[in-house]
């Protein structure tokens, strides 16, 4: 996966050609709620660029970028009420990190305890 598609279901709903559940927007972030919630609380964090994943956004990213898309996590966690018990954050990579939308995202979850990072030992 060398190439961003630019028909990737989070680029359709930057364009505003599906709707999202909006929970942030800034000049280059926007965030809302997952369409299937694994949590009480899960929100996707994604940047307005073109990146196809975290590797690609870290590499070419410009700092303007990188500051926004933390400073969302902040804003939101703090807003939704995340902070005290905690939250985690998870950037889903490739296959093997079964990423399954190319457009690079954070989900934010939270709401209870989430249990052990893997769902079964390696
Ligand atoms: P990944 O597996 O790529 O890390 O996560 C993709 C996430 O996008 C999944 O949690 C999935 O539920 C969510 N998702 C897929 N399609 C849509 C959609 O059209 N709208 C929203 N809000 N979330 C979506």
């Amino acid at each position: 996966m060398s190439t961003y598609d630019s028909n990737n279901i989070f680029a359709k709903i930057l364009r505003g050609e599906i709707p999202c559940n909006k929970v942030y927007e800034d000049d280059h972030v926007l965030a809302f709620h997952d369409i299937d919630p694994k949590a009480p609380v899960h929100i996707l964090v994604i940047p307005k660029g073109q990146y196809i994943a975290i590797d690609d956004f870290g590499a070419n990213a410009s700092a303007e970028e990188i500051k926004a898309l933390y400073g969302a996590v902040a804003k939101i966690t703090k807003d939704k009420g995340l902070k005290e018990d905690g939250f985690r954050v998870i950037a889903n990579t490739g296959s093997n990190g079964g990423q399954e939308v190319p457009h690079f995202h954070l989900h934010i979850l939270g709401g209870k305890k989430l249990g052990p990072m893997l769902a079964h030992a390696a």
